[in-house]
């Protein structure tokens, strides 16, 4: 942006996150008298729907992570800052950011938080270690490293338990993430991999889903989550029902089902596809607004996605509840729509607070290649039709011409072939989750009280 850009348009728009959310609410900006700053702490739009992808080989990380930057650079009222948003205060409307080299502090005229939502373990943090979620980039480099990583050792073991430890793979969440997941760990095992070893036979890797819920694909129809239920098996894949993770180790997960009955499944790769927690933004929110969070911290906003007693703070996607709207892409981009529409119209000095609409543009979810499951409206369909829409659909919502054509080839690659071309890992990606933790808990315990030395009571 010019200085004269700066001078033609004062009102600012600050936007955190570059999510589905943060990024539509900037590009339906783009010809307005506004100036956007986008502060985000990557410097990449995520696609999260194709992250299991990226973890199984079959896309590279640029591919569904394009540059924030890049993505926006033609966009001139538009400018794009690294930043982790530590602090909102709606008094003074500041935005307070952290980034490697320090501090930053942005004024607003408008705001519209977007910082969408992390995993939940249920309140057992502990299980990260073992159990990576499917949440960012990081997350998907690490599991190909350990998905990979699994069978190279489980060629190496000498000890059949061992060997059948490192050839089992536990994902935890049947909705649409694990299901996906489960599926091509599935596809991976059977037939990309089938050559490749000469001890071990990759198809008799162990694949088992697991859900504490009696349903899997719970947003589906009972006839759309059978059909899914029933491709999962063809595949080979052990969905097991019921089932509350209750420990999560290096070794395996225990479980324990509805009747209180324990058992324990020894696996070395786990998957952790279930629960989300929205980010601790909206509790920062909520404390200075008034406003009441859900079980999810998700901000409960007012009809028009504002935040209670402030027409100038949006809050969308992921973070918002709002009508009970799932957290998913369409509500993100939608809500991202209706916040520029609102802040254009306050612009203009008409009428504000009109209610946002959420118009149902239908769900899917794809089991494995050729195979996945459809609603849209009052149609239902599953197997290879609904393979191909949900084929098209993620095509047209990737951002970025190239991003399109190589995701394209790649697809070709692993659908029609057998290969991955993203085989890709390094130890740092493995190890790397274990280490800033490891860091994270010798700090905490630098700046713990010493420990109180027993207390004897001496006679007088
Ligand atoms: C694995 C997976 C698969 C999914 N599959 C589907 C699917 O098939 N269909 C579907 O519709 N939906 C799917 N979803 C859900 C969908 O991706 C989300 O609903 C959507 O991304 C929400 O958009 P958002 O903008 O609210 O948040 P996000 O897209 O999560 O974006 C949040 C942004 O905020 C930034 N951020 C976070 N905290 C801060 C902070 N403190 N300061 C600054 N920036 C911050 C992040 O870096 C990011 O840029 C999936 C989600 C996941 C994780």
């Amino acid at each position: 942006m010019t200085r004269s850009d700066e001078r033609r348009a004062p009102h600012h728009v600050v936007v955190i996150g570059s999510g589905f959310g943060g990024l539509f609410t900037t590009k339906a900006l783009a010809r307005d008298d506004v100036r956007v700053t986008v502060v985000a702490s990557t410097g990449h739009h995520l696609f999260q729907p194709l992250l299991y992808q990226v973890a199984t080989g079959v896309l590279s990380e640029g591919e569904v992570a394009p540059a924030t930057r890049e993505v926006l650079r033609r966009q001139r009222n538009a400018r794009v800052l690294l930043g982790t948003v530590t602090d909102v205060d709606l008094a003074s409307r500041t935005v307070t950011s952290v980034h490697p080299a320090g501090e930053n502090h942005l004024h607003y005229d408008s705001l519209v938080v977007a910082a969408g939502a992390g995993q939940s373990y249920f309140g057992r943090d502990e299980f990260a270690r073992y159990a990576p979620g499917m949440k960012s980039i990081d997350d998907a480099l690490e599991l190909r490293g350990r998905i990979f990583g699994a069978f190279e050792l489980a060629e190496l073991a000498e000890d059949p338990d061992e060997r059948a430890a490192l050839l089992t793979f536990v994902v935890v969440g049947a909705g649409p993430t694990g299901v996906e997941m489960a599926g091509q760990i599935a596809e991976l095992a059977h037939r990309s991999l089938r050559d490749d070893f000469r001890r071990i036979d990759p198809r008799s890797a162990r694949i088992v889903l697991l859900d504490a819920a009696p349903t899997l694909l719970g947003a589906f129809s009972d006839k759309l989550s059978g059909a899914a239920r029933r491709q999962l098996e063809r595949l080979g894949i052990e969905v097991q029902l019921g089932q509350k993770v209750v420990g999560v180790d290096a070794d395996g997960v225990d479980l324990e089902d509805a009747d209180g009955r324990t058992s324990r499944i020894a696996s070395r790769t786990k998957v952790w596809a279930a629960g989300v927690a929205a980010s601790p933004l909206g509790r920062r929110l909520a404390e200075q607004s008034g406003a009441t969070v859900d079980r999810a911290g998700r901000v409960e906003v007012l009809p028009d996605c504002t935040l209670p007693g402030h027409p100038e703070v949006f809050v969308i996607g992921d973070m918002m509840s709002l009508d009970r709207l799932p957290g998913v892409a369409q509500v993100a981009m939608q809500s991202g729509h209706h916040a520029a529409d609102q802040i254009r119209r306050r612009l203009q000095g008409r009428e504000t607070g009109q209610p946002f609409r959420f118009h149902d543009k239908g769900s899917m979810a794809t089991v494995s290649r050729f195979h996945a499951v459809a609603s849209v409206g009052k149609v239902e369909v599953s197997g290879f039709i609904a393979w191909l829409m949900w084929l098209g659909v993620h095509l047209v919502y990737l951002i970025g011409f190239k991003n399109r054509i190589t995701t394209l080839l790649h697809w070709l690659v692993s659908f029609v072939g057998s290969g991955r071309s993203e085989r890709t890992a390094t130890l740092q990606q493995v190890r790397a989750r274990g280490a800033l933790l490891e860091q994270e808990e010798r700090a905490a315990a630098a700046v713990a009280p010493p420990a109180q030395e027993p207390v004897t009571a001496k006679e007088e």
